[in-house]
This record gives C-alpha cells, sequence and structure tokens, in this order.
C-alpha cells in the first residue's frame, strides 16, 4: 500500500513552497519536465548521493570512483549500439498532433495487464489497431505507423556542424566507466574482482517525459560496475541486487513499498535484469536496475578502440574479459522516491494537521535548526549555530512563535530543532526536540555536536 497521505500534486506544491524543486526556467513560462533544485532540495540531493557514494565507494572493499567527461568520443556510442539502437517506438496522433510511445499506450490501456517488453513494432501495432486504443489527449484514433526515435540529444563540436563533428550528450554514464577500465585497474592496481562507481548527469530526449522528476529530459545517474570473473557472475548478481535492497531500507524505505521486478524480455547482451521498483504515486515503477551485461561492453570496446581489455590475473597470469555486474538508480528518481515515502500528514491530539517529511536525518536538508526562544537569546544561539555550522548543515530562525518555527522546521523534514532559552544563560543546557516524536530533552551545550554526529550518521 502506498504512502496514503501523499500525491503528486502535493509533493509538487510541497516542493515549490518550501525550496525543494521549482519548475525550470519558470519566469519565461517555464521549459516542459525540466526542474531546478532550490536550496533546500539540492541539499536533500547531495545527501542522497553522498550516501551512495558512502555505501558503494567508500565503505566498499576493492570499489573505486571516477567522474569522467560527459562529452565522449562518437565512437564510445557505436560500440556501446547507442547509436543503432537506443531508441523508443514512437506514434503521433494525426489530429493533435502529441507524440506518444507505443508501449506506453498499450501499458495503459491493458491497465499493465499486457507486457509491450515483449513485442515487435508490427505486434505493437497490431495491438493498437485491435483494441483500438484511442489517443489520451484528444480521444481520436488516427495514428502513423510506429517509428523509432533515437534518444540521445546531439550536437556539434568545433567551428562548423557538419555530420563528422557531431557528438552526443552522454545517454548514460555507464560507458565512462568501461572506458576507464585500464586505467583504474592498473592505476589501483585492483584486482577483479572489483568495482567502477560514477556519479554524473545524463541526458535523453525521451518521448513522453512526465510525472514531475520520475522522467525528464536531463538526469543525474549513480552507478556501480562490478567486473568479475565470468562463472562468479550469478553470484555476485544476487548479492548487488540484495545490497541495492537494503541501501533502499537503510534509507528509511518500507519494505511493503518495493518490489523486484525480473526485465521478460532481456537486451542482446544481458544474461539477468532486474529491477527494483517502488510504489510512486502514480503506481508501481522502476526506481533502480540491476544488469548482468556480460563481457559485451569490453568486449565490444576493445574491438572498437583496437585496444586490448584483457585483464591479466597476477596470479594464475590468465587473461581473461570480466563481466560486469551494473547497479544503476537515478538521483532525481530516488529522491522523488524519498519525498513520497518521508510525506506525512500527522493529525494531533488537538485536531490539527502536522505536514511532516520523515527523512533519515542523514537526507534532511538540516540537520538541525538553531532557535532561540526570544529575541534577546539571538547572540547565545547565533553563537552556537556558528559553532555547529563547521560541522554540519544547520539552520537559524528567530522569527515567529516557537511553535510555527518548529512546524516550518517539520515541513522540510529539519530532524532536531535546538532551543536556546533562559536555562541556557543558567546551566549551559538547551531544548532538543525530535522532529518525529516531537519529544524534548535537555541537552549540554558541549554534547550537541556529538549528539548530532551520533544520530545523523548513515
Ligand atoms: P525506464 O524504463 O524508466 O526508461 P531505463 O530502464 O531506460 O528506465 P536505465 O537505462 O537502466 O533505465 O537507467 C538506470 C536508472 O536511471 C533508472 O533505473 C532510473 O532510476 C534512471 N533514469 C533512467 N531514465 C531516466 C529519466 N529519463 N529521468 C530520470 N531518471 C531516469
Amino acid at each position: 500500500m502506498a504512502n496514503k497521505a501523499v500525491t503528486m500534486e502535493k509533493l509538487v506544491a510541497l516542493c515549490k513552497a518550501r525550496g525543494i524543486i521549482f519548475p525550470g526556467s519558470e519566469i519565461y513560462g517555464g521549459m516542459g519536465n525540466t526542474w531546478d533544485y532550490g536550496p533546500v532540495g539540492v541539499e536533500i540531493k547531495n545527501n542522497l548521493k553522498r550516501a551512495w557514494w558512502k555505501r558503494f565507494v567508500q565503505e566498499s572493499d576493492n570499489s573505486y570512483g571516477v567522474d569522467a567527461a560527459i562529452l565522449m568520443n562518437a565512437r564510445v556510442w557505436d560500440a556501446s549500439g547507442h547509436t543503432t539502437s537506443f531508441s523508443d517506438p514512437k506514434m503521433d496522433c494525426k489530429e493533435c498532433k502529441s507524440r506518444h510511445r507505443a508501449d506506453t499506450l498499450i501499458e495503459a490501456h491493458s491497465k499493465g495487464k499486457v507486457n509491450p517488453d515483449t513485442m515487435s513494432n508490427a505486434e505493437m501495432e497490431a495491438y493498437i489497431q485491435e483494441h483500438q486504443v484511442h489517443c489520451p489527449i484528444c480521444g481520436k484514433f488516427n495514428w502513423t505507423n510506429i517509428r523509432t526515435f533515437n534518444l540521445m540529444f546531439e550536437t556539434s563540436r568545433g567551428v562548423t556542424d557538419e555530420s563528422q563533428n557531431k557528438i552526443y550528450l552522454r545517454p548514460e554514464t555507464a560507458q565512462g566507466e568501461f572506458v576507464n577500465f585500464l586505467n583504474v585497474q592498473r592505476t589501483t592496481r585492483a584486482k577483479v574482482p572489483f568495482g567502477i562507481a560514477q556519479v554524473g548527469k545524463a541526458f535523453r530526449n525521451e518521448i513522453t517525459p512526465g510525472n514531475f522528476i520520475f522522467r525528464t529530459i536531463e538526469f543525474e545517474q549513480m552507478e556501480h560496475q562490478w567486473f568479475c570473473k565470468e562463472g562468479t557472475d550469478g553470484e555476485y548478481y544476487d548479492s548487488f541486487k540484495q545490497k541495492a535492497w537494503q541501501f533502499l531500507l537503510d534509507l528509511g524505505f518500507d519494505e511493503k513499498h518495493l518490489r523486484f521486478k525480473d526485465h521478460d524480455k532481456l537486451a542482446h547482451y544481458a544474461k539477468a535484469a532486474c529491477d527494483i521498483q517502488y510504489e510512486f504515486p502514480m503506481g508501481w515503477s522502476e526506481l533502480n536496475g540491476i544488469h548482468n551485461r556480460t563481457d559485451y561492453d569490453l568486449t565490444r570496446h576493445q574491438e572498437f578502440s583496437g585496444k586490448s581489455m584483457t585483464y591479466i590475473d597476477p596470479i594464475t597470469s590468465e587473461r581473461y574479459i570480466p563481466y560486469v555486474i551494473e547497479y544503476s538508480i537515478g538521483a532525481d528518481r530516488l529522491m522523488l522516491a524519498t519525498l513520497s515515502e518521508a510525506y506525512d500528514e500527522e493529525t494531533l491530539e488537538n485536531g490539527e494537521v502536522r505536514n511532516v517529511m520523515r527523512f533519515h536525518p542523514a537526507i534532511a536538508a538540516y540537520k538541525a535548526a538553531v532557535l532561540p526562544l526570544q529575541k534577546n537569546l539571538a547572540p547565545q544561539a547565533k553563537e552556537l549555530w556558528e559553532k555547529l555550522k563547521k560541522y554540519f548543515s544547520v539552520i537559524y530562525d528567530e522569527a515567529g512563535s516557537i511553535g510555527k518555527r518548529y512546524r516550518r522546521q517539520d515541513e522540510i523534514g529539519t530532524p532536531y530543532c535546538i532551543t536556546v532559552d533562559f536555562d541556557t544563560l543558567e546551566n549551559g543546557t538547551v531544548t532538543v526536540r525530535e522532529r518525529d516524536s516531537m519529544e524534548q530533552i535537555r541537552l549540554d551545550l558541549n554534547g550537541v555536536i556529538a549528539f548530532l554526529t551520533e544520530k545523523c550518521i548513515f
């Protein structure tokens, strides 16, 4: 059962009102399906990326990070197969000129009962014809045939725009890890199995972007490629499924809102593939993917670049091209799932409704808010704020009643409110109010840093 309190409309409104996410280029009337992260949102998203990096690089034995260029040699995309086959089946409504994905039309029409992933274009056309699937925009039935539409954004380098200068905005970060396989292996002296991780922007000219930040044309991916020997790939595929699942549980996701979904139709190079789906406000959808990509990528890069991608085992001198287990999750999609999971409307004893975002403290934009009970306590409160700022992202607020200030912090999910009051002057203690339980404790001023450090670790 999805988080009952949340709807997409409520999330979009809250994000705009509280500085989490704004519509892109808003003063110019916007630009469809682009979004800008505001002061609160950028902190949350950075914290998600940090938590991911900590789990999959910092705390993982034998995993290393890279930050590869977005613009890559165009041959990379020939080798990866993107120039020829990174496309979606597009249909246009001849009446209202709207553009749709045939697979999405079928999925929506059959209410998820028919899986278009296993259908050819001809089969999809036949289904749409037979079931008279009408245009969801104008309600008419007058389609073009399916045409495949490459999702890569093209641009050109240099001063001329001749076709040989054509380059692409990367549609995934994975290739940056594959082309650096030997660079990383050599410089870290890593032995297979080892991993390469990357967090960065990717771009796809999606036919049907939408659902807020779920599907956009520019987004961030967090990808981890695990290079291993053929024969061990099945075991690592299973362990990455578990690791990806555990990461979500540790972020505070309710297991009831998550499920595994095996791919019905595997990509030609894949040996196994599954998604973890989350029950988003609009329904169950992919949150991340885990793929056994075999030795396809490195073999293709060897073929197209002419450079050997062979790994030589330092002990056995065995030579082979490793298999790859890929784990890939969109930072923005994780952000949407996190927002949706955290959203709550709590009815208090006095009947008032409290909006609260129940983020994991490590993910919350601010670890604490420092609040002087009254304005004349501002100097002492600011002193504490200055001290805490060196360690954490902390906010200061002195405007309005203490109750209103607590509510403001609840709405952006600040886990702790630290109030400086008259007792602070007398005995050097502060009140710490916890967001979820609203319970208050008194804490020695000297213990605040240790308290927040312990509570906010991921
Ligand atoms: P989908 O089926 O939703 O189009 P995909 O299977 O093409 O996704 P991958 O290519 O495996 O996705 O990308 C890995 C991850 O990147 C996805 O699980 C998702 O979290 C994220 N992602 C992919 N496309 C988008 C997008 N257009 N906007 C936001 N995030 C995306």
